[in-house]
Order: C-alpha cells, then sequence, then structure tokens
C-alpha cells in the first residue's frame, strides 16, 4: 500500500500509457513505478567501476614477484577483487611498478 507524500492520502493505482502509475485522489500527486528500475540500473553501474575505484587505493598495496607480460619487469602491485555475482569467485589483479601495465587472472 502506498500514501501520499503530500497529503498522507492512500495511493489508488491507475493505468497510464501502458503502465501503472499511483495518483492520490486528493491532490492529484503521481507516483511512477519507474523510479525503483533507475536505482538498479545504477547500482550494476557501481559493480562495473570495481577495477577503478581500487586504483585509487594503489599505493598501499603490496607488491607480488610476477613477471610483467609487457616489459619483463619482475615486480607488480597485486589486489583482488571479488565479484559480486552468483558464483562469487574472486580475480587477482595485477600492476607493473616499471610500465604501469595492468592485467588479470581468474582465480
Ligand atoms: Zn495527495
Ligand atoms: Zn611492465
Amino acid at each position: 500500500m502506498k500514501f501520499c507524500p503530500k497529503c498522507d492520502a492512500m495511493l489508488i493505482p491507475t493505468k497510464k500509457e501502458g503502465s501503472v502509475v499511483f495518483t492520490c485522489p486528493k491532490c492529484g500527486y503521481e507516483m511512477s513505478p519507474g523510479e525503483r528500475e533507475v536505482r538498479q540500473i545504477k547500482r550494476e553501474k557501481e559493480n562495473v567501476v570495481v577495477i577503478g575505484r581500487d586504483e585509487q587505493k594503489l599505493r598501499t598495496l603490496p607488491t607480488a614477484k610476477v613477471e610483467c607480460p609487457k616489459c619483463g619487469n619482475k615486480k607488480a602491485f597485486y589486489w583482488m577483487v571479488q565479484t559480486r555475482g552468483a558464483d562469487e569467485s574472486s580475480t587477482q589483479f595485477f600492476r607493473c611498478t616499471k610500465c604501469n601495465y595492468t592485467w588479470r587472472e581468474m582465480t
């Protein structure tokens, strides 16, 4: 059950342009059911930029003895990124301390 944020009257579901909108019988306020969908899309985008957020923390990252596939340097920063999917797998990222080349390995 939904209530009008303006006058607290019970909103009535009405069909409008093929979808259901909740309208207030007193003041005519309309609550679009599409608002929740927008929020869900935003959350998916946050998952995509996980790599970028972790890159900002690179200064405090530990280093590992791994060979850079690009320049052959044998030292690289490493960090794990937990994939928030159903399988809960994690991905290991490396970044070369010399040329900043970044690559990843599935675990
Ligand atoms: Zn109202
Ligand atoms: Zn390198």
